[in-house]
């Protein structure tokens, strides 16, 4: 009877194939473009804020996250809002959403503002921020979050004119 044998060791290529598949597919293992920082915010919670000038139109970064369906987001979104009151929800297309719930992107902590210095892009399912204008060093990153699954229930704290009053 053969004995059997360990098969010999393969070099491990594991982690630069799999970089270098994340590459092919244009996914760099961090999106974040320009330094920013978390902290709290005087509009809601906690903010995105730039740690360095960002010119206009450059990308700033983008939120990664779990996809799922769009009615699947709207139950995570209401059931997070009832346990932690955070929703990092991202619709991406009528059918599909980004959870970006447990992701580290900092950009998830975006807040409305209905004079955003950000715009939210959609690319074959991938969210990513561009700067609507050039961005000086301090400045709180917001962008206008569109229709929400408030439904224009939530005061808007933007405190920006013209504010719409609700979210
Ligand atoms: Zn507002």
């Amino acid at each position: 009877m053969p004995t059997l044998r360990p098969l010999p060791q393969a070099p491990q290529p594991a982690i630069d194939s799999t970089a270098a598949t994340l590459r092919a597919k244009g996914q760099a293992a961090d999106p974040q473009k320009f330094a920013v920082e978390v902290r709290p915010s005087t509009i809601d919670g906690q903010g995105v804020f730039a740690l360095e000038a960002i010119a206009a139109r450059r990308k700033i970064g983008e939120i990664r996250g779990e996809a799922v369906s769009t009615a699947e987001a709207f139950k995570r979104a209401r059931a997070a809002e009832k346990s932690t009151g955070r929703v990092f929800m991202v619709a991406v297309s009528h059918a599909r959403s980004v959870d970006a719930t447990h992701t580290t992107d900092p950009l998830r902590f975006a807040n409305h503002s209905c004079a955003p210095n950000m715009v939210l892009k959609v690319q074959q399912g991938r969210v990513a921020f561009h700067a609507l204008r050039d961005i000086a060093v301090g400045e709180e990153l917001t962008v206008a979050y569109g229709p929400t699954h408030h439904a224009g229930r939530l005061a808007c704290r933007c405190g920006a004119p013209g504010c719409m009053g609700t979210l």
